[in-house]
């Protein structure tokens, strides 16, 4: 395959990755694809043609085990829990493109083809391995990788002891890879922030590239995708999950498609799997002939108790846990990326999100739109004609707009979100000192005010896209692309409503 790698810039394709519906979704999983939906909805208000793609990995032992242990058949499992995925999604507002299914027929065909054609380069070949290996990660652990507890190796993310397992397998030569990664991740600005791809140059510069294994027995592990030469052989998950990021797009199938949207991938992930995002993908993607994807961004933990959300250490915080405490998806989609840290992990406690949505949502933003509509109808009717912005006032705006734009494109969404919170604490500022209450005419203050909600407003739309929906319906204007916004472009806002958007909260003890 040929291509042509030029940039489609009016396209901006961004993935989470896909998740192993073992169990249904926790805020950890919706903390990445939160963050994924932000950056899809903000791409969108800017004009791009988005594709934004989710999905599950429903492949491997985990799930062929978790599936027998419910007594149904691994497809039957899957085929439930992706409605459950898709129902989380919805109920978060989550405006995803497409649902991938690594059990879809396009995939497994993609995944097949994929396969030959590395095995036809002489990339694949077959031996024997024996080593640690962890089920829950599906992964051979090396001396150095697995730690030591009572003189066992265990599993370092999930803290149980590793198998000994010997088996004839197919390889996949990873080790060939070595001055192409060193290369890639030296030069191309892909991985951000930049320290994770410091982080995988250090490890392959000190450990070096194993050739990775990518089948597993039948007999072991029959819930995959055969390779397509060896019956006795499926797929190892991981080669078919990565997979997924260009099968959806039409790797095989549809190539100016798949080579328009690949033009501009980001991959969003945890840095837990930055090691298979990097070294892995990057290598499988060469073997295919195809450029690495354009960015790879990676966020830290969301951590409950010092450690990263799980089932085995029992921290784990469901999704509708905070619907119900905060009310509504924007409530829950707003507190989760004004904590979202790509360089540390982020903490998450009670305390801390319900200070947030307390004094930002409720008494900022909120207050901020509740005060100007009742203002608006019982000063004016609802009718406010357009008067000049203040200066100053605007230039202070300007630059806000000007701030926030420049974290958007940094995917400093938690700083894009706070920004917006300035400037409705602007507006809050603004009418304690200009008292429109006491004019009989407050023309100029609530025009004033009603832009100040309205650039708030937009700047939110992706974080909080019902309230943006709320909001610029009952006080009469549109969202507009924040690149191209102008001030005082409204010529009379007609303001129907005064919401009281975001009821106050009593905190947890
Ligand atoms: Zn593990």
């Amino acid at each position: 395959m040929s291509i042509d790698w030029c940039i489609a810039l009016d396209v901006f394709y961004i993935t989470t990755p896909i998740y192993y519906p073992n169990a249904p979704p926790h805020i950890g999983h919706a903390y990445t694809t939160v963050f994924a939906d932000v950056l899809a909805r903000y791409k969108k208000l800017l004009g791009y043609k988005t594709f934004f793609l989710t999905g599950n990995d429903e492949h491997g032992l985990k799930i062929q085990n978790v599936a027998e242990k419910q007594g149904k058949k691994p497809k039957e499992f899957v085929d439930e829990m992706a409605e459950v995925f898709k129902s989380y999604w919805r109920s978060l507002d989550v405006e995803y493109d497409h649902f991938i299914r690594t059990t879809d027929d396009y995939h497994e065909k993609a995944v097949k083809e994929a396969f030959n054609y590395i095995y036809k380069k002489g990339l694949i070949y077959k031996a024997k391995y024996s080593g640690w290996y962890c089920v829950d990660c599906e992964k051979y652990y090396t001396p150095g990788e697995y730690i030591e507890v009572d003189g066992k190796p265990y599993c370092p993310l999930h803290n149980k002891p590793l198998e000994f397992m010997e088996e004839e397998t197919y390889y996949f030569k990873l080790s060939e890879f070595k001055d192409y990664l060193l290369d890639v991740l030296r030069n191309k600005d892909i991985v951000y922030p930049r320290s994770y791809a410091e982080e995988v140059i250090a490890k392959i510069e000190k450990e070096g590239l194993r050739d990775l294994s990518i089948a597993r027995p039948v007999e072991r592990v029959w819930w995959g995708i055969p390779v397509p030469f060896d019956e006795k052989y499926v797929i190892y998950v991981w080669f078919d999950a990565l997979l997924n990021y260009i099968s959806a797009i039409g790797y095989s199938v549809d190539n100016e498609r798949f080579k328009s949207y690949w033009s501009n991938v980001h991959h969003v992930i945890g840095k837990d799997i930055l090691w298979f995002h990097t070294a892995v993908w990057f290598s499988i993607l060469k073997a295919l002939d195809i450029e690495p994807p354009r960015k790879l961004l990676v966020h830290s933990y969301l951590t409950v108790k010092g450690a990263k959300m799980s089932k085995s250490v029992g921290n784990i915080v469901s999704i509708e846990e905070l619907l119900e405490r905060y009310g509504s998806p924007d409530a829950v989609r707003y507190v989760l990326m004004r904590i979202f840290n790509m360089d540390k992990d982020s903490e998450f406690n009670y305390e801390l999100i319900d200070s947030i949505y307390n004094s930002e949502l409720a008494d900022t933003y909120g207050n901020l739109v509740r005060r100007v509509g009742v203002l608006a109808l019982k000063k004016l009717h609802g009718k406010v004609y357009r008067r000049s912005l203040d200066s100053k006032l605007k230039e202070e705006l300007n630059e806000k707009l000007n701030a926030y734009i420049e974290a958007m494109e940094s995917f400093d969404v938690a700083r894009g979100a706070s920004i917006a919170m300035d400037v409705a604490r602007i507006g809050n500022q603004y009418l304690n000192e200009t008292k429109p209450w006491e004019k009989s005419d407050p023309s100029r203050e609530l025009y004033t005010t009603i832009e100040i909600i309205k650039l708030a407003t937009t700047m939110l739309a992706p974080f909080t896209p019902r309230t943006a929906k709320t909001i610029s319906s009952v006080f009469g204007f549109t969202i507009d692309n924040p690149r191209k916004y102008s001030f005082e472009a409204v010529e009379r806002f007609n303001v129907t409503d005064a919401p009281i958007l975001y009821k106050k909260i009593t905190p947890k003890k």
